[in-house]
């Protein structure tokens, strides 16, 4: 179901979302890669990755507003698929996302939320696919999509939020996922870790940290998947492909 900003509703409802699509598809990443899956995209970051690749839920967010009731209904519409990926954006922004959380609990789907874990909330996940940002991410003006540089200290400042990340990682089943390039963005990956570990209530384990290629195109992929691959194996971490980038380039609605 395409979600475009030519489909307008007043903001007027207390548990309304944002959605920028909502859509049937596989599960490109993580430890569910493959798997038949819905997403539910809301819109709205609180960060602007250079590199996003959902670029219109950030940089230039476009959405519809919709009832969790509504969204509970688009999704029970697909009847093949019984896990859920509440995705963005970073779909946590939202108060309302619980309540969907909820919704979608009771009714036995299994739900994955990919936040970038610098907000926390009390709600049902089954797995957190937390992504924490890199240095490699601030749009700096040499690499801002949008314009000369405006985000990259407000990105900067927030892009790492360690009581959420504990949080996250305490109260859920949990990935951490690193979008890499090279040898650097391990060592600070490597950094992070010993710095949530210490904080931490709970083991995190070498085997729930993904590295993964940065590239939202094949072309690029194919640049960067090899050292990543690589990078992995020497460090032993979890490499992740980008399942829908290989199978299907820059489509939307994958
Ligand atoms: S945190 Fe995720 S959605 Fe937000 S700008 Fe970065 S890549 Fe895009």
């Amino acid at each position: 179901m395409p979600v475009t900003s030519d489909v307008t509703r007043p903001d007027d409802g207390d548990g309304d979302l944002p959605i920028n699509e909502l859509f049937y598809s596989l599960q490109g990443e993580g430890r569910l890669a493959g798997v038949p899956s819905v997403f539910v995209r809301t819109s709205g970051c609180n960060l602007r990755c250079w590199f996003c690749d959902s670029y219109h839920t950030s940089w230039e967010p476009t959405h519809a507003w919709m009832d969790v009731d509504e969204i509970v209904a688009a999704v029970a519409g697909y009847d093949r698929a019984d896990h859920v990926v509440v995705t963005g954006g970073e779909p946590l922004l939202h108060d309302a996302v619980v309540d969907l959380l909820h919704e979608l609990d009771a009714r036995g789907y299994h739900t994955t939320v990919e936040t970038n874990g610098t907000i926390h909330r009390d709600a049902p996940i089954d797995l957190a696919s937390i992504s924490p940002k890199l240095a490699n991410s601030t749009p700096t003006p040499e690499r801002d999509p949008a314009g000369e540089g405006e985000w990259a200290e407000r990105h900067e400042r927030d892009r790492i939020d360690l009581d959420s990340l504990s949080r996250l990682v305490a109260d859920h089943d949990h990935q951490l996922k690193f979008v890499v390039t090279d040898e650097t963005d391990v060592r600070e990956v490597e950094e992070l870790l010993s710095r949530l570990r210490a904080v931490a209530h709970v083991p995190i384990r070498d085997g729930d940290v993904l590295l993964m290629p940065e590239g939202a195109t094949r072309d690029r992929l194919a640049e960067t998947r090899d050292r990543v691959a690589e990078l992995a194996m020497a460090h032993g971490y979890r490499y992740t492909p980008r399942l829908h980038v290989d199978l299907w380039n820059d489509a939307p609605e994958t």
